[in-house]
């Protein structure tokens, strides 16, 4: 089985448990490829979080103590690669990368460049719309659908179009889970179907009644684009299994944008934990198996390997080979 993005509490502030006790837990889980993908650093204290913050009253004291934190994992990530483990798991060292802005896009790109020798592949990511994270609270996607002109389909136009330029600037070879905004996403929001903008008039609906992805021809287009872009340099998408386990219907992404991911991204899919802690490895992958085979019935499934030469290979297995892996008896 295969993860390839994870964190620990070690090296990330939200996360809870030591990087041993994470990948201990992937080795006795049996899993063939592990990617140990954390955060890169944040550079502008516009972006800290509350818990990044309150050791410190110094701004710049925190965003120190990011870089510092991001180098002390890569080696130590290198340290458990190196080490024999009796599940011959291989450890695939990435980063997760926080395309928060276009100066944040530009840093990343410097930042993987020099740490090439052990950085060995990105997962390409957008936690924020307009500056303002949507995936840590409420309020703050609140805030974020605010500075959008309270309009979903702007919002939207808005993340989409902020990846584009993560993807384009840095061509990550997975990408984070795609449709991120629908964390925080109050299903009972009611918007006009026609243009998205927040509204309690008589034709206005509940969001949750609505394909986001096809009600606007303008975000159904820049999926396409991003993915298109996804396929022009051999990318892949993940299926992350975090919004499983914070009680979404469906993981990162929903149905209607892999069935895009089918049709111009070749269906290049992956699977990731997204773990931030012990019980989080693995977490909701039988779900993920019932989503995979059922639901969007993928007849392959991708994986990341460790190449001789150190340049990590994109493989593919038939489905019947992914769905009998000895892993899912172990679950
Ligand atoms: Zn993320
Ligand atoms: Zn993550």
């Amino acid at each position: 089985m295969h993860s390839h993005h994870s964190h620990s509490g070690d090296y990330v502030a939200h996360g809870a448990d030591p990087l041993e006790d994470i990948t201990a837990r992937a080795i006795e889980m049996g899993f063939a490829t592990y990617c140990l993908t954390e955060h890169m650093p944040r550079i502008n204290s516009k972006f800290l979080y509350p818990e990044e913050e309150e050791k410190t009253t110094d701004q710049t004291v925190a965003l120190k103590k990011l870089s510092s934190d991001f180098l002390a994992f890569l080696n130590h990530a290198s340290l458990i690669k190196s080490r024999p483990n009796p599940s011959n798991t291989r450890f695939i060292i990435g980063t997760e990368i926080e395309g928060c802005d276009e100066e944040h896009i530009a840093y990343a790109k410097k930042l993987v460049d020099q740490h090439k020798d052990t950085i060995e592949f990105c997962v390409g990511s957008v936690h924020h719309v307009r500056g303002v994270p949507i995936d840590f609270d409420q309020e703050g996607w609140n805030r974020s659908l605010a500075l959008c002109d309270n309009n979903i389909q702007k919002m939207l136009l808005s993340y989409f179009d902020l990846q584009y330029k993560m993807i384009t600037t840095l061509k990550p070879l997975v990408v984070g889970h795609f449709d991120l905004y629908k964390l925080y996403l109050p299903p009972e929001l009611k918007i006009d179907p026609r243009t998205g903008a927040v509204s309690n008039d008589p034709d206005s609906v509940p969001v949750s009644t609505l394909s986001l992805i096809d009600q606007w021809d303008s975000v159904k287009e820049s999926v396409v684009r991003n993915l298109q872009v996804v396929r022009s340099y051999g990318g892949l998408v993940e299926i992350n299994t975090a919004a499983l386990r914070k009680k979404l219907p469906e993981p990162y992404p929903g149905k209607e944008v892999c069935e895009l991911v089918k049709l111009h991204c070749d269906g290049k899919f992956v699977l990731s934990d997204d773990a931030h802690a012990v019980p989080q490895v693995g977490v909701c992958y039988r779900q993920a198996l019932k989503y995979i085979v059922e639901t969007l019935q993928l007849s392959h499934m991708y994986y990341l390997q460790s190449g001789t030469n150190g340049v990590v290979q994109v493989k593919s297995m038939p489905i019947e080979q992914f769905k009998s892996n000895a892993f899912w008896s172990g679950l």
